[in-house]
Parts: structure tokens; C-alpha cells; sequence
């Protein structure tokens, strides 16, 4: 388990040929306020020291379904994705 800001990619799994296939993603904020990339972080912080990197993605697998409902999910969840 990451403490730093990451992205979370969520996955549903197939369990006909276990292809995964990204249904959202979602930035975590660490909450941290030495972190430039979290909301805690003051706007007026020029230091140096504060993090500005995003730690590497965490993959999740959400569900686990037959490969007809993983098109229903995938459908479903376009709008998530073209808000982001
Ligand atoms: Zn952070
Ligand atoms: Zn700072």
C-alpha cells in the first residue's frame, strides 16, 4: 500500500481468458502537505523538498466476470472515463 499520490487504474478480469480490461482511473492524494501534487499541499509552497512526482500506478481488479458482462461493465463506464 503506496503513501504517496498515485493514480489507481481499476480493472475488471475475465474469467474466460483472465484478460483485464481498465474500466477507471482515479487519482489518490496522499494528503500529505510536503507533497506538491495533493490538495493539503499550501499554493504558495515553492520548497524545493515537496514531492512532485506521482508514485507508479496501483492496479486493482475490481470484479471478476464472464467476458459478456466485462463489454456491459465497459459500456457503462464510458461516461467515467470522458470525465476525466
Ligand atoms: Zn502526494
Ligand atoms: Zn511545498
Amino acid at each position: 500500500m503506496s503513501d504517496m499520490c498515485h493514480r489507481q487504474l481499476r480493472f475488471v478480469k475475465s474469467n474466460d481468458c483472465g484478460h483485464l480490461s481498465l474500466t477507471s482511473e482515479a487519482v489518490i492524494d496522499c494528503l500529505s502537505i510536503t507533497c506538491q501534487l495533493s490538495g493539503a499541499h499550501p499554493s504558495g509552497c515553492a520548497d524545493s523538498r515537496c514531492r512532485r512526482y506521482y508514485e507508479k500506478p496501483n492496479r486493482v481488479i475490481t470484479q471478476e466476470v464472464d467476458v459478456h458482462k466485462v463489454r456491459r461493465i465497459l459500456s457503462e463506464s464510458h461516461n467515467i472515463l470522458t470525465d476525466i
